[in-house]
């Protein structure tokens, strides 16, 4: 029986909340979205027909709290829910609440997101389906002792997985049985503090492993199709970075063989709507059917969904919206094909050169640019804000192109012109990514950024050029003036650049008035250019040895104590702040002059927690 769906709320935010009210849109739907404290001017809630505020501003106690969405759609009307990713969107309980209270669920049955929903569960119920699975242990035992057992008959190296991890997070590789139960517990602490369950399974750590996946869909009238692959292999930290469609490298044979096991598993769960079966792939030779491996299934719409619309022509969200209104899927698998190559970047709001930091505050600048086939799915905008709350992906630009290497050069120069400030980025890294022979040569590996990372996530400098043309905006003529008559030679002048001093070449014609500070954009990258002052300029960014904390916090470890002696890049203390753990490290050798907290202490922004002192 079919119901076209009128009126759709939402729960969720960011990114995916605008891009499913586009939709929505397109299709006549009225959208509702709902909103915390922290997000009450934010772009979904101002795109939306309607909007209502579910609370304060920790997602817990809003977004994750499924009786005050489901309020929110009985006060505004809305027939349905659409749980966007990430938050409720695979929390069978509350798909089943939704159904309950008699709203239409824009997911898959609860029964098929329970049978997925954990990583040991789903493989066993996957092998029955003959499905391949990574080798490895997932039983109820979960004594340590017992664990590291395992753990020496799979063979190192082996990866810890919390059974109700996702989004890279619960996850922890072992090279050797010694670091195993300190790995275990570090590993099953973050999965109690992000999922509120520290079961772990034990898996072969795969050599070049690659990441595809496999869109599928599925409809109430017994249909499940694929919509082809997608290569994720390109992560930090297990957390995906740039995704493609389709996998480089990926033959007619192998991706049927791949694409029949996404739709058995799909089948195997009775899947109705999106979903995305992931796979590790052992890349050693090549892609190959017998050296894939199911590893989990993601029972919503994912990220990276963009990337398989713009090959196939596809729009995901108008089909899940067809398909919870109870239409059969628009499209049978002979109609679908893969047409050019797609690639997407996620955006971070983060500072790669400080171990990815995310970082926080109002977007005085946000600009982003389309280049010439491209896409942008954002959620945030010039003059609104990142918040400490949620995750700090704040765009995914995607291109489009006839072949790889035309994406490839579309997302890159959709990087290059992209400028946001005093916000940080990863756009940077990311363009050095995009550069990397290996991503160049389509064999990237899982462990690539692991291996190769800190040359692309060195701190981006402008050019001579790009400070000269700056500076010569900052410089008034009548100084410039100055420097030829005291010193015909000296064409340079000292320069603060992102509170730095920097020696500036000065050339051509200067302006009338000392302006205060000037942005200097070039690649992707933004810093703020100001004159330099005698006075004031000392105890600044460069040589400073306050570590301060980057966004509020707690601190869950110390590793030194006042007084110790530290070398550069040594760990001193770990804090966990949107739900990721962050190690901060020495800036320098030296000593500990101060140590301001202890384990278990909650931070403020920018409070002062350790001080190294360089030793004379
Ligand atoms: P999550 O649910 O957190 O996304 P996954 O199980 O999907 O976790 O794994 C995320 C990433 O971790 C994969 O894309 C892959 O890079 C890596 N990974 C997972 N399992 C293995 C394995 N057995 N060997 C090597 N890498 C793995």
């Amino acid at each position: 029986m079919t119901k076209q769906i009128t009126s759709l709320l939402i729960a969720n935010r960011g990114e995916i909340a605008c891009r499913i009210i586009r939709t929505a849109r397109e299709m006549g739907i009225r959208t509702v979205a709902v909103y915390s404290d922290a997000d009450a001017r934010a772009l979904h809630v101002q795109q939306a027909d309607e909007a209502v505020h579910i609370g304060p501003s920790p997602a817990r106690e809003s977004y994750l709290i499924g009786d005050k969405i489901i309020a929110a759609a009985k006060a505004t009307g809305a027939e349905a829910i659409h749980p966007g990713y990430g938050f409720l969107s695979e929390n069978a309980e509350f798909a089943q609440a939704v159904i309950d209270a008699g709203l239409v669920w824009v997911g898959p049955k609860p029964s098929s997101i329970t049978a997925m929903g954990l990583k040991d569960a789903a493989k066993k119920l996957m092998t029955d389906a003959g499905v391949p699975v990574t080798p490895g242990y997932m039983g109820e035992n979960q004594d340590p002792a017992f664990l590291a057992e395992r753990a020496s008959e799979i063979g190192y190296p082996v990866l810890i997985k919390a059974v109700a991890g996702g989004g890279g997070k619960g996850m922890r590789k072992v090279d050797a049985p010694g670091d195993f139960i300190e790995a275990l517990a570090s590993c099953q602490r973050e999965a109690a503090a992000s999922f509120g369950n520290d079961h772990v399974l034990i898996e072969k750590y795969i050599l070049t492993p690659r990441h595809i996946e496999v869109q599928v869909f599925g409809d109430t009238h017994g249909n499940v199709v694929h919509l082809f692959e997608r290569d994720c292999s390109l992560q930090r930290r297990h957390q995906k970075v740039i995704e493609e469609a389709p996998a480089p490298g990926m033959d007619e044979v192998t991706r049927e063989a791949l694409c029949a096991a996404a739709v058995r598993a799909a089948q195997a769960v009775d899947y109705v709507g999106a979903g995305t079966i992931e796979f590790i792939a052992d890349a050693s030779e090549g892609l190959r059917a017998d050296r894939i491996w199911f590893m989990e299934m993601n029972t919503r719409l994912q990220v990276e969904h963009p990337v398989t619309e713009e090959i196939t022509g596809v729009d995901l969200v108008e089909w899940q919206l067809r398909v919870a209104s109870g239409e059969p899927l628009p499209l049978a698998q002979d109609g679908l094909s893969i047409d050019g190559w797609a690639m997407e970047a996620r955006l971070y709001a983060e500072d790669p050169a400080k171990g990815f930091l995310p970082s926080i505050g109002t977007l005085e600048l946000f600009q982003l640019s389309e280049a010439d086939g491209g896409r942008i799915d954002t959620g945030v905008y010039e003059g609104g804000a990142v918040s400490p709350f949620y995750d700090p992906m704040v765009a995914k630009l995607i291109a489009y192109g006839a072949d790889r290497e035309e994406a490839r050069l579309t997302l890159s120069e959709m990087l290059e012109d992209s400028a946001v400030w005093p916000v940080k980025t990863n756009s940077a890294f990311l363009i050095n990514a995009l550069e990397h022979p290996d991503f160049v040569a389509g064999t990237v590996d899982t462990g690539l950024i692991g291996r190769d990372g800190d040359a692309m996530t060195a701190e981006p400098m402008p050019s001579a050029q790009a400070l000269t043309n700056a500076a010569m905006a900052l410089v008034p003529r009548s100084l410039q003036a100055g420097f030829r008559l005291n010193a015909p030679d000296v064409r340079s002048a000292p320069f603060l650049l992102d509170g730095k001093r920097v020696e500036v070449d000065l050339h051509g014609p200067g302006a009338e008035e000392l302006a205060p500070a000037m942005l200097v954009a070039e690649k992707g990258a933004v810093w703020q250019l100001s004159p330099w002052r005698a006075e004031g300029n000392a105890g600044g960014a460069a040589g400073d040895g306050a570590i301060l904390s980057p966004m509020p916090g707690k601190v869950i470890a110390v590793e030194v104590a006042a007084g110790d002696t530290v070398t550069k890049g040594q760990k001193l203390l770990t804090l966990e702040a949107m739900k990721m753990e962050h190690s901060l490290t020495a800036p320098f050798d030296g000593v500990v002059a101060e140590l301001n907290v202890a384990a278990g202490a909650q931070v403020q922004v920018e409070a002062l927690l350790v001080r190294i002192e360089k030793e004379e």
